[in-house]
Formats: C-alpha cells, sequence, structure tokens
C-alpha cells in the first residue's frame, strides 16, 4: 500500500547534505589546509610550498612535488569518498600508515569553495604519458573544466572563496589575524614533524618561515621558531630500558630552557606516532618536569615525538580532534615527566628539587 503522504519528513538534496557534511571537516581554513598538506605529505613530497591570503580566507594554496596525478585520478579525487590509501575496513584496523584515509576532504572543501588542481605525475619509467598535466576547477560540488595544462610534476591545489556559497559559516570566520593563527599554527606542526621536508608559509606575500628539509630537527625549530628559541632548545632521547615502566617505548624531541616560555600552549608541539596530538598526560608530565621553574600560566617550547605500539592507539577518531587518551594515562604523564626532567637535569637547566613521594 501506498505509504500516507502527510509528513514533513523529506529527504535532504545532495547538494544540501553535501555542504552540511562540508561544515564537519573544514570548520575554518586552517581545516583545509590541514587536509591539503596531509594530502602532500601523503603523496611522499619532499617540498610543500602553503600561500595564504586574508588568513585563508581568500586563497589557499599548497603545492607539492608528490608523486602527482593522471587526468583519471584528479577527476576521480574529488568525487565523494574517493581514495587511494585504503580498500576496506580491515585495512583500517590493520593500521593505516597514511596521513588520510576518508576520501572525503577534496570533495568537501570543493563543495563549500571554488577548487583548482593542477597536477602532473611523475614520470612512469621514463614515458611520457602525462607530460602535460591535468588542471580541474571544481567549484560548489562540481566539476566545470577538465583542461590539459602545462604544470611541473607534483600537485597544486589552490582553494578560493571558502564558505562562498554557506554565508552563516562565513560569517563564524575570525579577524585575518586569528584564521592566520590558526593557519600558522597547522603548518608548524607539520614542519616540525617532518624535518626532511622542506615546507614554507607565505601570508599575503610575506614568508613566514621556510624549513630546509634537510632533516635536523634542531634546524626545523629555528626556521620556525626563530634564533632565540632554537638556541634554548636541548635534546630528549630515550627508549628502551631507558624509559620508566609505561606504554611509552620512544620519547624524542626538543624541549625549551625553563627561562624560554610563553603564555601560551600552542608551542607544546606533541606527536604520538608522527601524529600531532594533544594530551592531557603528555602536558602534564612536560609540566611537571618542570615543576615551580616555570610562572603560572606559563609554558615551555616542546617538540617531543613519542611511540606506543600501533595496537594501542585509534586513528579513526574525528578528523578535527587531536585530543588523544592513554590506557593508562598516569603511566604516559610519568614517563614524559621522568624523561623531560633527566634532560632539564642533564643540562643543568633545572634546580634539584626534593624527590617526590
Ligand atoms: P584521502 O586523503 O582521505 O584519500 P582526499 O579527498 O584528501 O582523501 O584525497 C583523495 C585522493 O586524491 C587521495 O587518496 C589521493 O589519491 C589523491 N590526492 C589528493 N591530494 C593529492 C596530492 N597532493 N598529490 C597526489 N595525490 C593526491
Ligand atoms: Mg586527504
Amino acid at each position: 500500500a501506498e505509504p500516507p503522504q502527510d509528513t514533513d519528513i523529506h529527504q535532504l538534496d545532495e547538494d544540501t547534505v553535501a555542504r552540511i557534511a562540508a561544515g564537519e571537516v573544514v570548520e575554518r581554513p586552517a581545516s583545509a589546509v590541514k587536509e591539503l598538506v596531509e594530502n602532500s605529505l601523503d603523496a611522499g613530497a619532499e617540498t610543500i610550498d602553503v600561500t595564504i591570503d586574508d588568513g585563508g580566507t581568500e586563497l589557499i594554496r599548497v603545492a607539492d612535488d608528490g608523486d602527482g596525478m593522471s587526468e583519471t585520478d584528479v577527476r576521480a579525487a574529488v568525487r565523494e569518498h574517493t581514495t587511494s590509501k585504503i580498500d576496506d575496513l580491515e585495512d583500517l584496523e590493520s593500521g593505516v600508515t597514511t596521513l588520510g584515509f576518508r576520501g572525503e576532504a577534496l570533495h568537501t572543501i570543493g563543495s563549500v569553495s571554488r577548487v583548482t588542481i593542477e597536477s602532473r605525475p611523475q614520470a612512469v619509467d621514463g614515458g611520457s604519458r602525462d607530460a602535460a598535466g591535468t588542471k580541474l576547477v571544481y567549484e560548489g560540488g562540481e566539476v566545470t573544466t577538465v583542461e590539459p595544462t602545462g604544470c611541473p610534476t607534483g600537485t597544486i591545489v589552490e582553494v578560493a572563496d571558502l564558505f562562498y556559497n554557506t554565508p552563516a559559516r562565513k560569517k563564524f570566520l575570525k579577524t585575518t589575524a586569528t584564521e592566520f593563527a590558526h593557519v600558522n599554527r597547522i603548518v608548524t606542526r607539520y614542519a616540525l614533524a617532518n624535518p626532511d621536508v622542506a615546507v614554507s608559509l607565505t601570508h599575503d606575500g610575506r614568508e613566514v618561515f621556510a624549513t630546509t628539509g634537510q632533516g635536523d630537527l634542531q634546524a626545523a625549530v629555528l626556521a620556525v621558531y626563530g634564533r632565540e628559541v632554537a638556541s634554548a632548545m636541548v635534546s630528549v632521547e630515550i627508549d628502551g630500558d631507558e624509559l620508566p615502566p609505561g606504554p611509552l617505548e620512544s620519547v624524542s624531541g626538543l624541549v625549551s630552557h625553563p627561562e624560554t616560555n610563553r603564555s601560551s600552549r600552542e608551542y607544546l608541539a606533541t606527536y604520538v606516532n608522527g601524529r600531532a596530538v594533544t594530551a592531557d598526560a603528555i602536558r602534564e608530565g612536560i609540566m611537571g618536569a618542570y615543576g615551580t621553574q616555570l610562572g603560572g600560566d606559563r609554558y615551555p617550547f616542546a617538540t617531543l615525538f613519542l611511540e606506543v605500539p600501533g595496537d594501542a592507539v585509534d586513528v579513526n577518531v574525528h578528523p578535527r580532534k587531536r585530543e588523544v587518551r592513554f590506557d593508562d594515562d598516569d603511566a604516559v604523564r610519568r614517563q614524559v615527566d621522568t624523561v623531560v626532567e633527566s634532560a632539564l637535569l642533564e643540562h643543568g637547566l633545572l634546580r634539584s628539587r626534593a624527590p617526590r613521594g
């Protein structure tokens, strides 16, 4: 029998669904930058140049020298839930090694902006099949242009007029300075985590920083934070038996002299298995190591890489959430505290303190 017709409940059209979904992934320019930089890293880029105008609200451009894409690839890349990175849930559960895997970034970004992709794959076996390269324009969820173009191998993605078709969301964007600060934080995080990739950030025509890509964390810190901070950093490098008991297998990176501190937590750049995360346990461990040597509400600089067994972390978290928790937060906190404290003590940067009970 025909269902009764007197209902207000109806299915949303595809376009509306896509724009609502986009809001979950792309909150602001920095979230689009994050997705594009992750794609460049996943493509094995050695150079990633990020250029933004007006805090990224006018234009975001991410250029890389990674694997690049063929015309077929570019067309596929902007479709919904298309990825080259996993095939099924099994792949996901056996542990993804790429930063992306959902296959929704390019599709969703393009549903709330005007995206232009120029890409050219690395020549396969010296072949010249894709000698030209492909330019694809995708705006408001629709592919409007696909044509051959001359471009270097690699990929350039431009995102213009973010939220032009979702005015309500556009209204929530903050000042240029605030949006820029978010973008800067994101690009900095990836630059520090990938010192073997040359990462640059340019805002309104002015270069903010550029790392060399020579593989040296100290050099990357110098490039992004400047000389004063870089010269105040000491290294942390502990693994195996030297670690107190707990889930962490190794901790390495750089932490600052207690006198070199800021009133914001944002300079605590912490990574678990290569992913930029925040975690109360890690932060409290770091802060515990400094003890009373930091004034109230003051935070050191720290760029710390923690390794835990693969099955101990769930990567299938919400794309925007960076907060992680460990099974045994207390143990992680103790491990980080001990490791950072011994690095500071070793460099004579801590007044000795009474042993804690
Ligand atoms: P995901 O990263 O989750 O796979 P995206 O929508 O971000 O999904 O990208 C879709 C696909 O497009 C990727 O799986 C990849 O194959 C391709 N792609 C995107 N950006 C790049 C890039 N910068 N270089 C090479 N390939 C890319
Ligand atoms: Mg991606």
